[in-house]
């Protein structure tokens, strides 16, 4: 019976978890310094939005979309989703110089993945705003989607424990059944860069400060820059089933400060309420019930995420971590290579 130990329990750790443990023989046990519940600065997963917009969807869009249509208690839902190409960005969307790869594109290849995806008419853009498109996507409660996930994998037996691991091999011998692991999977995110045995230097944080309300969006909206600089973004999404509306953001490259900066909260909710002024009735700023201000670290990676398996010490190790601002949208994908390299570890035939 193949005993696997994941260590991580953000969306990439539950979703791997929650895969592997489809298959009865497996026993699978998670160990993490963070869990569903908590916040903090080197937990990723609950400060997303948190939505999907196009990227690794192929895979992972098909599951998004039937966990919001037919599993209410995952707290996923339908909303309409806007992209905005503003006309003082188009040299630059040109040159091809944007961090959300392909999102802002004339004609983007996503176009085929979603059945209402439309270019929107003239006549719907507001002023400055050169093109732009729309298309029905999803917003995920993370605060309800983590613990839904960590409810299926205990449903599946999957055992839940706290730990902090200063080497990966420590984790081998941290199994529920006694017994040292066959495999172990590293699902740590940005903390990949100091867990010993791995110490990826390839990882850096894309810092996202967010401002969290209660007033209700109709539909997501982003825009393709702001004029507050480079590593300012705009985007905004409410959550399902009462979640609170994500106002963001920053995209801010090789930053660590994990305390909310007032000024740029201001500036993140000026952005939202001139972009969508029904936000707060027309009412601007003042408008805006705060809930609260945070601040999240996107786990990037140079070369991008890794997924491979490899031999640490006497024990295999699959990595699934480096998913920057995308490990929802990509989790399904991701969890399905994972589990085609624990199979073919075990010498099992693909699936
Ligand atoms: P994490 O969530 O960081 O989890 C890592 C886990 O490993 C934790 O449980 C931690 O405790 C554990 N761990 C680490 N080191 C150790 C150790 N040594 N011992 C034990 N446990 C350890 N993605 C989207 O798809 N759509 C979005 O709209 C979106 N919006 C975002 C907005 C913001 C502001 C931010 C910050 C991110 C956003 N993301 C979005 C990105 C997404 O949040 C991340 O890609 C994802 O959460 C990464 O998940 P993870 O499980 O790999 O890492």
């Amino acid at each position: 019976m193949p005993n696997i130990v994941v260590i991580g329990a953000g969306v990439s750790g539950l979703t791997s978890a929650y895969l592997l443990s489809k298959e009865k023989n497996n026993k699978i046990t998670v160990v993490a310094k963070h869990m569903p519940g908590d916040y903090d600065i080197e937990y990723a997963s609950p400060w997303a939005g948190a939505n999907v917009l196009p990227r690794w969807e192929r895979q992972t869009w098909p599951e998004m979309k039937r966990l919001a249509t037919e599993v209410p208690e995952a707290g996923i839902h339908l909303l309409k989703s806007r992209v905005y190409r503003r006309e003082k960005d188009l040299e630059k969307l040109r040159r091809g110089g944007h961090s959300y790869d392909g999102l802002f594109m004339e004609n983007p290849w996503y176009g085929s993945l979603f059945d209402d995806f439309r270019e929107l008419p003239k006549d719907e853009l507001p002023q400055g705003i050169a093109s732009g498109c729309e298309f029905g996507s999803v917003c995920i409660n993370t605060a309800l989607y983590l613990p839904w996930l960590l409810g299926k994998c205990r449903a599946n037996g999957v055992v839940f424990r706290r730990g902090q691991l200063k080497h990966v091999s420590e984790a081998a011998a941290m199994s529920r059944t006694g017994t040292s692991a066959d495999i172990v999977i590293n699902t740590t995110g940005l903390m990949a860069s100091r867990l010993g045995g791995v110490m990826d230097q390839n990882l850096y944080p894309v810092r996202g400060q967010i401002v969290v309300v209660r007033n209700e969006a109709p539909y997501m909206l982003t825009t393709s820059g702001t004029d507050d600089g480079d590593e300012e973004v705009f985007y905004l999404m409410m959550r399902a089933a009462g979640g609170g509306t994500i106002l963001g953001g920053t995209y801010q490259q090789g930053q660590w400060e994990s305390q909310p900066d007032p000024n740029i909260a201001m500036r993140i909710m000026r952005r939202a309420v001139e972009m969508m002024p029904e936000l707060s009735d027309g009412k601007g700023v003042q408008g805006l019930d705060i809930i609260r201000h945070g601040v999240g670290l996107r786990p990037a990676r140079k070369g991008g995420v890794r997924i491979e398996k490899e031999k640490i010490g006497d024990t295999w190790v699959v990595h699934n971590y480096g998913h920057a601002g995308w490990g929802y949208q990509g989790s399904y994908g991701c969890a399905e290579g994972v589990v085609e390299l624990v199979r073919e570890i075990l010498n099992k035939p693909k699936l």
